[in-house]
């Protein structure tokens, strides 16, 4: 240890002794970096030394023994191993890395010598050539035990460091380019099938996905660059493909020996998580790897994807504005766009279940009556309004000609664009889209119009059954109850809400 008493002053170890006193490792490094016109000699070379004003001068004027000069290239600088410089070592490093056994650069492979010669400091390069990992990549694929090809290098590990390498191999011009998205894919793969205990299983996963999946893929490549959700549905598949291999073990079979109990079983159970290996199954039908069975169908709305927000808003907003929609529909799809309302319990929804005091539509829905939001509750009024005119004959009629379209007037003013309302959902509502919306009967008491247990006898059963396809239906006339609606001849739908 010294302390470096010429340039920084710190202690540390030495790294040479010049005419302005001991040098450290760190200032030694620094110098040899230090270029220009010596301003005693006025040549233009390396300035190790320095003036008694700080002055960095050349080697010869600052009286320095010790030479700098490369062996091979003649230029000062600092000294490698063999009085080499970085640039000379480094071309060195790669003839040795990339001698194909013959004692020359494997000849595919000086493009990618060429780049890593002409980037920008050395230095880097060298600590880069220093990984065992880059070191054995590097002569297996120069001694031809790694294939040069993209598929190749997937299997080849740390990640990292072939990505790195991956880049270089494909900026030289060494591999073709290739999607990123198509690259992180075909890793995952590689990965996914290790993770694969039967071998028959990996090999018929890797068979799918390499042939029909990647293919697939890399055709959609080359039109543009993928997208992430493309590969990721893809690895739902072959996940899904693997996921179905080894439940089918588990009942006892192979693919070869799959029944139509056993895609039936498969699918009644998450389906929409275990939908995406249908695709893997036709390809297994297709290729008479297993029997021709049936898939149940693909469009499937159960367990479909959450509706999302600005979606529900958009037909939230459509039902709410657009008049060219049957009135019955819209009514019947407000609620269960505002509140979550199972449509089974829309269905169920009566004339009687609707109270308006000229201010608030309220309306029951399975749980205590909860008010509609303005706009809905206009609909609603509209609504109701609007079947009120249907012509009625007779009691039997009136009970049975219910599952009619509403009748649509021309008076039905069109609603100014406009945002919807937010989720103005009272507790009470909250609350109903819990709570069941059938009430068990009491015992000996006799079936009241307008309660929602639906009348035993023989002659309600038909009946029953068309109401089902009716939002809203009317077990007594709107104009007997309470007044509300016998008033105005035309339905009153407001013209005015805005948010
Ligand atoms: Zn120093
Ligand atoms: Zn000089
Ligand atoms: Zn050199």
């Amino acid at each position: 240890m010294i302390r470096d008493r010429a340039r920084c002053g710190r202690r540390a170890s030495k790294s040479a002794e010049w005419s302005d006193g001991p040098i450290c490792r760190t200032c030694y490094d620094r110098v040899m970096r230090v270029r220009g016109r010596c301003p005693c000699c006025d040549t233009d070379r390396l300035l190790p030394g320095r003036d008694t004003d700080g002055t960095p001068i050349c080697r010869d004027c600052a009286g320095i023994v010790r030479d700098f000069f490369y062996d091979r290239c003649g230029s000062e600088g600092l000294l490698l191993g063999g009085r080499l410089c970085e640039h000379c070592t480094l071309a060195d490093t790669l003839a040795r890395l990339f001698d194909d056994g013959t004692g020359r650069v494997a000849p595919e492979l000086l493009p990618l010598v060429k780049i890593l010669l002409e980037m920008d400091r050395p230095k880097v390069r060298l600590i880069w050539l220093r990984n065992p990992n880059v070191v054995r990549l590097l002569q297996g694929l120069a001694t031809g035990n790694i294939a040069l090809s993209h598929d190749r290098l997937h299997q080849e590990a740390p990640w990292r460091t072939v990505a790195h390498l991956r880049d270089l191999l494909m900026d030289s011009g060494v591999l073709p380019r290739v999607d990123r998205q198509l690259l992180l894919y075909q890793r995952w793969l590689t990965e996914r099938l290790g993770t694969i205990e039967a071998p028959e299983h990996r090999q018929l996963l890797r068979h799918f996905a390499t042939w029909h999946r990647t293919r697939r893929l890399r055709t959609k490549a080359e039109k543009g660059p993928l997208g992430r959700s493309q590969t990721n549905h893809t690895k739902q598949e072959v996940t899904q493909a693997g996921a179905f291999l080894a439940w089918l073990a588990g009942r006892g079979r192979a693919i070869g020996q799959c029944q139509q109990a056993d895609i039936d079983a498969w699918h009644t159970e998450s389906l929409a998580t275990r939908r995406p290996s249908q695709s893997f199954l036709r390809w297994c039908m297709k290729t008479d790897r297993m029997p021709r069975l049936a898939l149940p169908p693909t469009v499937i709305t159960q367990d479909s994807e959450p509706l999302h927000q600005h979606r529900r808003l958009a037909i939230l907003r459509r039902v709410l504005n657009d008049d060219s929609l049957p009135l019955r529909a819209r009514v019947a799809a407000a609620p269960i766009l505002l509140d979550a309302q199972p449509v089974s319990r829309i269905v169920r929804l009566t004339v009687d279940d609707v109270t308006d005091d000229e201010t608030t539509v309220t309306v029951r829905l399975g749980g205590p009556p909860s008010p509609l939001p303005e706009p809905v509750a206009d609909l609603m009024r509209a609504y109701i309004q609007s079947r009120q005119h249907l012509p009625y004959t007779s009691r039997q009629e009136r009970t049975e000609a219910l599952p009619r379209p509403p009748a649509r007037t021309a008076h039905e003013p069109s609603e100014p664009p406009g945002p919807p309302p937010k989720d103005r959902r009272p507790a009470a509502a909250r609350q109903g889209f819990r709570d069941p919306p059938v009430r068990p009967p009491s015992p000996g008491t006799r079936h009241r119009e307008g309660s929602r247990l639906p009348r035993q006898d023989s002659h309600s059963l038909g009946y029953r059954s068309r109401r089902g396809m009716e939002p809203i239906r009317f077990r007594r006339p709107p104009a007997m109850k309470r007044g509300t609606y016998a008033g105005s001849a035309e339905p009153r739908l407001s013209s005015t809400w805005t948010t």
